[in-house]
């Protein structure tokens, strides 16, 4: 079997659907003009992925302005108006979180309408992105749990209701997309794997966990530089991942200190493997690409192998996002030939 593609989930968004190269966006529209603008954007999200030659595509997240509060404007107990200050992911960077002011209900599916779209508008296999049970407790400021693992079981038991909504529509692999793992690695041990089991159970789509070390911008270049030259996270979260029911783990190896001896630490289950840095501006050459799936080739029989973007790109230029996307598919193409 052929190495197979994906990226991590977002790409960049057009000006004129949000302020580009931000984190947390401003939307440029509103009311139905918003919504149709964010309908354009990802036809075209789609269409560079089809272009590249991606087996298994995404929406781009180009309806949602976060990837994690995103998701938490559909659910009931958290309260958007009281906006705390906190540091997240250990205090790395700070950011403006909603508080958990009740027990936590969707009150409906959110990436239902985005996912049901996509769906029509794509032949490929379709990924969509959610975030992950810990990565959420880690990104509001908790007034109601008063314990971290409670509130991510909580939001554990909201993902499985989600999942199994888009599960409805068609879509191939659902991914939980979960940094915070990297960030607390005895919370991880203690409690993270068991949230995902419980976000993902009985699954009928194929399910995913992205692991990464975080989006190209200034705090996370500053804090990989504090990691020394080998970052030895993977090598205590891939066995304990690797006894999840995930089907799929997705991690970073381009431009990073991984060692690549962890990849053999992943049992029984696909890799998707970041073979484009998002954390530089600098294009990777198909063979570049190649290079870096050659390092799991070592590890792993190609059939194992999802060659992927090592983080979302959202965050990045748009033009050199598209040329990143376009050099991952000749890269694939290149290493299958
Ligand atoms: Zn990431």
């Amino acid at each position: 079997m052929e190495i197979r593609s994906t990226i991590a989930g977002s790409l960049p968004k057009p000006h004129w659907l949000a302020e580009p190269e931000k984190l947390w966006p401003a939307w440029r529209l509103d009311g139905p003009a918003l919504a149709d603008a964010k309908r354009d954007a990802t036809r075209i999200a789609l269409f560079e992925q089809d272009r590249a030659g991606i087996t298994c595509v995404t929406d781009g997240e180009q309806s949602r302005r976060h990837f994690v509060h995103g998701f938490l404007a559909h659910v009931e107990g958290v309260d958007f108006t009281k906006m705390v200050r906190r540091g997240i992911r250990a205090d790395r960077y700070e950011a403006e979180v909603p508080t958990i002011t009740g027990p936590v209900r969707r009150v409906g599916p959110v990436h239902l309408d985005e996912a049901t779209f996509a769906r029509r508008n794509t032949k490929r296999r379709l990924k969509i992105t959610l975030p992950g049970p810990m990565t959420i407790a880690d990104t509001v400021y908790d007034a109601h749990y008063g314990d971290r693992r409670a509130l991510a079981m909580a939001f554990a038991a909201l993902l499985r209701e989600e999942i199994a909504a888009l599960e409805s529509v068609g879509v191939y692999t659902v991914q939980l997309d979960e940094p915070a793992l990297n960030s607390y690695l005895d919370d991880a041990e203690a409690w993270g794997m068991q949230a995902i089991d419980a976000a993902v159970r009985d699954a009928m789509c194929r399910t995913a966990v992205h692991v990464c070390y975080g989006y190209g911008v200034a705090a996370n270049i500053e804090w990989k530089r504090s990691l020394g030259a080998s970052w030895d996270q993977y090598e205590r979260l891939l066995p304990l991942l690797s006894k999840t029911s995930i089907d799929e783990i997705s991690i970073e190896l381009a431009g990073s200190r991984v060692p690549p001896g962890v990849l053999a630490e992943v049992k029984g289950k696909d890799i998707a493997l970041g073979v484009i840095d998002v954390a530089t501006d600098r294009v990777e050459t198909p063979e570049d690409v190649v290079a870096t799936i050659n390092i799991g080739r070592d590890y792993l029989p190609d059939e194992r192998i999802i060659a992927s973007t090592n983080c979302g790109m959202a965050p990045m230029r748009r033009d050199i996002a598209y040329a990143k996307l376009q050099a991952l598919g000749a890269g694939v193409a290149l290493a299958n030939a």
